[in-house]
């Protein structure tokens, strides 16, 4: 019986792998084939100064429809994307969309950063620093209000081809965020060595501010030493007014979560947060010479 039983074990598990390994090609053929299509989009959340709460960045974000029309999140997409080497090719085509959308609102005067996430392979293995710069003349964007988003976990992958390829990117006048910083293992002492320029607070650490006394001591000491090496701090996952009190009365600069606002479609971020003169008369262009 019981051998029996591992038999159908091992027939019901060998099935479904079988199953899930086609629907993963499938789904891998449908992210190969849609490359370059509307069905890659960037969602916009903004980012906020900390003081005066108007808007003065925004992260694009991936968003991928699927063939019935679904909105998948990149938790899903990107790992497929980065094991299979589809993210070389998705992410040219999300830089030139992105350096595109930026060209187009500093045409119309809208001076804030834009950000964008790089992954893994697309900083290590790829010719990330050439696929930027033909981006940045490609769409005549100013590189200066371009930030890329990096994780401390990629940088502490392959410390050495890392360093090289930031500093290419910063030889571009592209800004270098370290994203989601707290949840790796290295510390701001070592990234300092790195041409870094913004720190994101994680998540994480915000989640439970001002209750809980350990993130307290941790944000508190993000940012005095993040302020010491020159870098901007922007907190992540800000939900709640009192979150976002705490963190403003520790000096953190730039607010970004759902109290502010979500990762929105283009169209509706621009009717959201450029196209209310009644609100904001003049306020959206003159963060430059704040
Ligand atoms: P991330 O770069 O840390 O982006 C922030 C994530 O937190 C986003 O999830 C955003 O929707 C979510 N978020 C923002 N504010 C709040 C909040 O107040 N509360 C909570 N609970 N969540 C909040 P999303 O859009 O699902 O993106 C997930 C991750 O996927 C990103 O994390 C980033 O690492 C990656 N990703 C997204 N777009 C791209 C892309 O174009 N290229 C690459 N390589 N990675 C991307
Ligand atoms: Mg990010
Ligand atoms: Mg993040
Ligand atoms: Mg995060």
């Amino acid at each position: 019986r019981a051998k029996e039983e591992n038999r159908n074990r091992f027939c019901f598990f060998t099935q479904q792998m079988g199953l899930d390994s086609i629907k993963r090609i499938q789904l891998e053929s449908e992210l190969r084939k849609s490359i370059g299509t509307q069905r890659y989009q960037l969602y916009y959340q903004p980012k906020v100064n900390a003081i005066t709460h108007d808007i003065c960045g925004v992260e694009a974000l991936l968003r991928w429809e699927d063939e019935d029309g679904q909105i998948q999140s990149p938790l899903d997409i990107i790992p497929i994307l980065e094991h299979s080497g589809l993210i070389i090719e998705a992410g040219e085509y999300l830089i030139q969309q992105a350096c595109r959308q930026l060209k187009k609102w500093q045409q119309e005067n809208y001076q804030f950063h834009f950000a964008l996430n790089i992954s893994a392979r697309q900083l290590l293995n790829s010719n990330i620093v050439e696929t930027v710069s033909k981006a940045i003349v490609d769409t005549g964007c100013d590189p200066q209000c371009l930030e890329l988003e990096i994780t401390e976990s990629v940088i502490m992958a392959d410390v050495k081809t890392a360093l090289n390829k930031l500093m290419g990117l910063e030889a571009l006048g592209v800004k270098i965020a370290i994203d989601d910083f707290g949840t790796g293992y290295s510390s701001l002492a070592y990234l300092s060595r790195f041409p870094v320029h913004i720190l994101k607070v994680d998540r994480e650490f915000v989640k439970d501010l001002p209750k809980n006394k350990d993130n307290i001591t941790i944000t508190r000491s993000i940012v005095e030493l993040a302020h010491n090496l020159n870098m901007v701090v922007v907190a992540e996952g800000v939900e709640t007014e009192a979150q976002e009190q705490f963190l403003a009365s520790i000096g953190v600069e730039e607010f970004q979560g759902f109290y502010f606002g979500a990762p929105m479609p283009l169209e509706e971020f621009e009717q959201q947060y450029l196209t209310a003169p009644d609100i904001y008369p003049n306020d959206l262009k003159v963060h430059d010479s704040e």
